[in-house]
């Protein structure tokens, strides 16, 4: 039989109305009856520090720091599984995306590459409908820390030159067709 999950309790400030500004009808995270089935539907969850079954309750605790210090929110794929499954139908993908919002506007420490790391990716992805290496690199490294590009310089020309690291032209087939997906969920983050 599997080992239940056991949420350890540190003596930090709690916000009891931590889970009821997440929801946009409020209240709605108060509800949630500890099932497992959005994390159970998830398909991120093995990789997730803390699972979201887990999480859920966290916020029902008010357990702001160590929410959104977990790595949970930057796994999700905002594939709307559990939230379609959620027997209490909690707007659980509009959570995370809120959750992922605060942790950006608080720049948590330990999350701060990641953050741009995804922020770098989405952009690059929603202009060019496909991933754009070098594009994607230079920003990220610009948002982050340019020089620690140097440290990269080696394995980058070696790339080039076995051809595996093409430079490209700025205009390219497909641009511009996942802008309305990644406009939506930079919506829902807050980015828009
Ligand atoms: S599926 Fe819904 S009710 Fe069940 S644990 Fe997840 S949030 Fe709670
Ligand atoms: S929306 Fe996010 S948390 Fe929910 S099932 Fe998909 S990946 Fe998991």
């Amino acid at each position: 039989m599997a080992t239940p999950e056991v949420i350890v309790l540190t003596d930090i400030k709690r916000d009891p109305a931590f889970g009821d500004r997440l929801t946009p009808a409020g209240q709605q995270l108060r509800t949630c009856i500890q099932c497992g089935t959005c994390t159970a539907s998830c398909p991120s969850a093995s990789a997730m520090d803390i699972t979201p079954r887990k999480m859920w309750r966290m916020v029902q605790l008010g357990m702001v720091d160590e929410v959104l210090r977990s790595k949970t929110m930057w796994l999700c794929s905002i594939c709307y599984q559990c939230q379609v499954r959620c027997p209490r139908g909690i707007p659980l993908t509009e959570t995370i995306a809120k959750l992922k919002q605060l942790a950006i506007q608080q720049q948590i420490k330990q999350w701060r590459e990641s953050t741009h790391f995804y922020l770098a990716f989405s952009d690059v992805m929603r202009r060019y409908g496909r991933m754009r290496e070098t594009e994607f690199m230079a920003r990220y490294f610009m948002s982050t820390n340019p020089f620690e590009a140097l440290n990269y310089a080696t394995m980058g020309l070696t790339l080039l030159r076995r051809g595996k690291l093409k430079p490209e032209l700025p205009m390219l087939r497909g641009e511009g067709k996942l802008a309305r997906l990644f406009d939506r969920v930079a919506e829902l983050e807050g980015r828009k």
